[in-house]
Formats: structure tokens, C-alpha cells, sequence
């Protein structure tokens, strides 16, 4: 186990579920620590894409019915290749493998996969042959109901949520467009054989922007915000760039202004997170690896212990979406977009002559005549369906005229941009990042360097004796900051020096001490995580002193008369 992985499981961070039963690969659960740090970058993405959009957020099942995974592709579409050994009955997702065992990229597919076992005679680890590859979908199936029930999966993203719901949604925003909607919650995949520890989840938790806009306007009112920003990006063919955003778009690297505009405000997210800027960059999906919906795809990725790994897919999903629920579905998902002006067009209308419909067709005529007006054209002859029979109409019951119509707007399917965020392995990756080794008095220190809004744990209140009076002063205090939404902890035992490394460990950014002074003028010691510096702050003071140090990078030694350096 890794450094880091051994801190996070003995700390309370992470730890394997199922555990007492042996464990399953793909599944963790989030310890106390864990939770607190997850919910809490959970919070600063809702800061960012729903607070600071024209967004909104839903909560929708988890669970979804088959038609809708026909409709988005998935029932059909989502697998991976995967490959069984014929001797151990061991499964390896295939593509993985080859990269693993040949240093090969290779296509996703059966027959791709098939000629390199060929080539180069691929063996599994244990030596024996593999069976013929197979596709294998990640979805979990399920069963709704008792009996023969109903078929459902558990849902891979949280996006088709937000799609079915889009007529709703577009109500909601009164029709007009850009809009965001975000979810956050878990998804679900079968992956065939998750061997990166956290990295690669069966069930994960994501976060998930469907940004809808008029096809012809995929720009965003703020990208200048972002225009200027220099950002690391591998574009499809494997080049590199260092380069504004605004020249990425202007040399059509990145396909138009709102995939620029949600790359740089992921990057300003994961940054924020406390992801290093260094290793952080942006990389194009090449043509054969976009999913089945994309039209173009970047995606984050974070330098780790694994290698570069993927955080976040910022796709432009085109109106794939919106089209298919609206071929499978019993709505069109669309919207009406009106025209600055109403623009007048020229149209072919039928008119029909009533005089001679009522003689020749009685009860009939009227309905004949509504149906001859909503065609467009028409030959010498129209054959129509009324009331369940064909009838011949030909040219002489109707006229055809030029007219000129008035058209306000048009309907529109709109286009939507995914950004599409996993939250656990930005956690992770935010820990991997922020966990740091130093010498502090000649003793070497593991520390997290957590953003401070970030930490589980904000404040130790720490008596220096485990003397009553001592503990129920730090109690007060620390009840104090809980009542001001800090998070607090006590902590009592062993020497103060072992409880400093402690919160350093894991990534408390300040520790209040209680000493022998505190009795004399009521004052304690802040002590700042990074620095180690510490200074002294009135009792009357803690409050106010740790909410400005926790909501900014403020130096610790701003806030009051300095104590240890
Ligand atoms: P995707 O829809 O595959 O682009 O996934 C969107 C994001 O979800 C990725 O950028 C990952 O951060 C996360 N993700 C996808 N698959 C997994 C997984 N098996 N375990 C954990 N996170 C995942």
C-alpha cells in the first residue's frame, strides 16, 4: 500500500467496503474524514456551476427504465471488450491489458482486440490462452417490481436524468435559452476488473452540468473571464500547447468559446480544490475514442500516482440526447426560439374549395379541408386518410396559392456541453496532491496541506494538561465554533507536540492551544498547519480571527501578537 493510501485508511479517510467479508474491488466506503472533505468540494462545485450559472440542480432516480438506456445508447452502446482466460477464468477489461502487458493502444473492439492476441500471442498472467473477446456492458440490470417486473439498470451517469426531464426543465426557464441543470449523486458501473484501487469505481459519485444553447451560439457571456488564461492542452493528435484559451479557440484547437469557457472554469475549480496547476492538463479525445454521443470531448486530467488520470469529461453532446428521447419518447424535446423581428416568407398554401368538397363528399368535406390545409404541396392528385379510409382528391377541389407569412422564431433542439465531474477521484487526487513531507524542530512531518475551507476538520482546540480546567475551557471554545459552523474537534490525549502532528497529518489547518498563560489573561495560541507559527489571540477574539483565516489565504501572523515563529 502507498504512503498516502496507508495515512488515508489508518486516519479515516477511505477504507474498503465489505471489508469483514474480504472486500470487493471497486467499492469504498468514505470514513469520517473522507465524507467531510468529499461533501465539502461537493459544495464548492455547486458554488461554481450552480450558484455562479444560470443553473439549477435536480435530483432524479437512480435507478432508470430500459427505454430510457435504448433511447441514450447505452443498452447497445456502452460496453468494453473483455477477455477470459480459458485456463484461471480470469476477466481483464482488454483494452487495459494490452497496455499493461505490450505497451499497445488498442481500439475497443472485438476484432481489434482478437488480432492482437494474434500478433502477439497474448497469453493471461497465469499462462493459458484467452477465450474469443466479448463486448460486456457496464451497466447494472435490474428488476423492477415483483414477478416478471420490469427491466431497469442502475443509471452510469446522471445526465439522462436531466434529459428526460427537459421539457419540464425548459418550462421552468421559461423557454429560454442558455440554461445549465447540474445533479450530483452516485452512478454505477460494472467496470470487468477495477485493479486502481480508488480510481476506477463500480459505484462513484458524480457531478454533472447539461448546459443547453441554441446550436448556432455556443459562446458564454463570461468567457472573457477565462480568455486569458494559459492552459496545458493535448489536442487529438498527441501535440502539447501552452496557450491562452483565446487562441486555442481562434487556431480551432478547441471547437468554440463555451467548451474553452467550461475548460477554464473547471480548471479555476480544480485549482481552487487544491489541485497543482503543474499537474493539471487538458487532453482531446481522439476521433475513435469519443463516447457515442460526443462530438468533441476534453478531458481533465490529473498527474498521480497512477499515471495521468482522467477527473472530468467536458463534452459537447451536440442534440444526440434531446433527438433520441424525442424518437423513443411521447414528447418532442424542443424549443421555440423567437426572432429578433418576425421575418416574412413566401409559402405555397393549398386553398379548398369548399363549394365543391360539400357536393362531393358531405359529412366528409370539413375534415378533408383541415387536412388539405396543413400541406405544404401537393401534386394533380392527394391522397388522404379520413376516418380510417383512403380518399382521392384531385385538383380541382383545391387551389394552390403564393401567400406571404409572418414567422416569429423557430423550433430548435437545443445542443448541450457536459461538463462531467467524478468526485471521487477529485478527492482523492486533491489528498495525493496536498499530502507533503517536511522537517519541522529536525523531526520529519507528514502533512496535508488541505485548502483551509476544505478541511474535515478546521480546528483543534487542544488543552496542553488533561486537567478539568484545562478541558472545559477548550470545550467552551471549541463549542463556540461549532455554534459559528466551524468544524471542531477536541482532542486530549498524548503530548501536545504528537496531537500538533496529528491535525497536521491529517490536514487541520489551525490548532487553538489552551496553556497556563490562558489562566492568567484569558488569551490562547493559534497555530497555523503550514507555518507552524503561532500567535496569541483573546479568547473574545477566536471566533471572528478563525473565520477570517479559514475564508482566505490570510498569514496567520496578520491576526495577532506573534508567540513562535
Ligand atoms: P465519463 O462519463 O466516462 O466521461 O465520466 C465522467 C467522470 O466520471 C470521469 O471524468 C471520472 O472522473 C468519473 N468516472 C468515470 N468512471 C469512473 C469510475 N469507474 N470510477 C470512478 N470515477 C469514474
Amino acid at each position: 500500500m502507498s504512503q498516502i493510501m496507508e495515512m488515508l485508511v489508518r486516519r479515516g479517510f477511505i477504507w474498503q467496503s465489505f471489508e469483514i467479508y474480504g472486500g470487493m474491488a471497486g467499492f469504498i466506503d468514505y470514513a469520517p474524514l473522507g465524507n467531510g472533505l468529499r461533501r465539502k468540494i461537493e459544495n464548492l462545485w455547486r458554488e461554481f456551476f450552480v450558484v455562479n450559472e444560470r443553473s439549477v440542480e435536480i435530483d432524479t432516480p437512480t435507478i432508470g427504465i430500459e427505454e430510457v438506456f435504448i433511447a441514450s445508447g447505452h443498452a447497445e452502446g456502452f460496453t468494453d471488450v473483455a477477455i477470459e482466460c480459458s485456463n484461471c477464468g480470469k476477466v481483464f477489461r482488454a483494452d487495459h491489458y494490452v497496455k499493461e502487458k505490450l505497451n499497445l493502444e488498442v481500439d475497443p473492439t472485438v476484432e481489434a482486440v482478437e488480432s492482437v492476441i494474434d500478433e502477439f500471442n497474448l497469453k493471461c498472467e497465469c499462462g493459458g490462452s484467452f477465450k474469443k473477446p466479448e463486448h460486456f456492458n457496464l451497466m447494472f440490470e435490474t428488476i423492477i417490481g415483483p414477478g416478471k417486473g420490469k427491466k431497469g439498470y442502475l443509471r452510469p451517469e446522471t445526465a439522462q436524468g436531466i434529459f428526460i426531464a427537459f421539457k419540464r426543465l425548459s418550462d421552468y426557464f421559461r423557454d429560454k435559452l442558455p440554461f445549465g441543470v447540474a445533479q450530483i449523486g452516485r452512478a454505477y458501473r460494472n467496470e470487468i476488473s477495477p485493479r486502481q484501487g480508488v480510481i476506477r469505481l463500480r459505484e462513484f459519485n458524480q457531478a454533472e452540468l447539461e448546459f443547453f444553447c441554441h446550436p448556432n451560439e455556443k459562446k458564454h457571456p463570461s468567457f472573457e473571464r477565462y480568455a486569458n488564461e494559459v492552459v496545458t492542452l493535448v489536442d487529438k493528435f498527441d501535440k502539447e500547447h501552452r496557450i491562452t484559451l483565446r487562441e486555442a479557440v481562434e487556431r480551432g484547437i478547441i471547437a468554440h468559446e463555451l467548451l474553452a469557457y467550461f475548460i477554464g472554469k473547471t480548471r479555476e475549480f480544480l485549482l481552487k480544490a487544491g489541485i497543482k496547476d503543474e499537474g493539471l492538463r487538458f487532453r482531446q479525445h481522439k476521433d475513435d475514442e469519443r463516447a457515442h454521443y460526443a462530438v468533441d470531448c476534453w478531458d481533465a486530467e490529473v498527474l498521480l500516482s497512477y499515471g495521468w488520470i482522467e477527473v472530468v469529461g467536458i463534452a459537447d453532446r451536440s442534440d444526440y440526447d434531446l433527438s433520441r428521447h424525442t424518437q423513443f419518447g411521447r414528447e418532442e424535446l424542443s424549443i421555440f426560439v423567437p426572432f429578433d423581428e418576425p421575418i416574412k416568407v413566401k409559402k405555397k398554401k393549398i386553398i379548398p374549395n369548399m363549394t365543391k368538397l360539400g357536393p362531393a363528399f358531405r359529412d366528409k368535406a370539413k375534415k378533408i379541408a383541415e387536412e388539405l390545409e396543413k400541406l405544404e404541396e401537393a401534386g394533380r392528385e392527394i391522397k388522404l386518410v379520413i376516418d380510417g379510409e383512403e380518399v382521392t382528391i384531385t385538383s380541382d377541389f383545391f387551389e394552390i396559392k403564393e401567400v406571404e407569412e409572418e414567422v416569429y422564431g423557430e423550433r430548435v433542439i437545443p445542443h448541450v456541453i457536459e461538463p462531467s465531474f467524478g468526485l471521487d477521484r477529485i478527492t482523492y487526487a486533491v489528498l495525493e496532491h496536498s499530502f507533503e513531507t517536511d522537517y519541522v524542530d529536525g523531526e520529519e512531518r507528514r502533512v496535508l496541506r488541505l485548502k483551509r475551507y476544505l478541511a474535515p476538520v478546521q480546528v483543534a482546540v487542544l488543552p496542553l494538561l488533561s486537567k478539568e480546567d484545562f478541558v472545559s475551557i477548550a470545550e467552551e471554545i471549541a463549542s463556540e465554533l461549532r455554534g459559528n459552523g466551524i468544524y471542531t474537534e477536541v482532542d486530549v490525549t498524548g503530548s501536545i507536540g504528537r496531537r500538533y502532528r496529528r491535525f497536521d497529518e491529517i490536514g487541520t489547518p489551525f490548532c487553538i492551544t489552551v496553556d497556563h498563560q490562558t489562566f492568567e489573561d484569558d488569551t490562547v495560541t493559534i497555530r497555523d498547519r503550514d507555518t507552524t507559527s503561532q500567535v496569541r489571540v483573546e479568547r473574545g477574539r477566536i471566533v471572528e480571527t478563525i473565520k477570517s483565516l479559514i475564508f482566505s489565504e490570510r498569514d496567520i501572523k496578520e491576526v495577532g501578537q506573534v508567540f513562535r515563529a
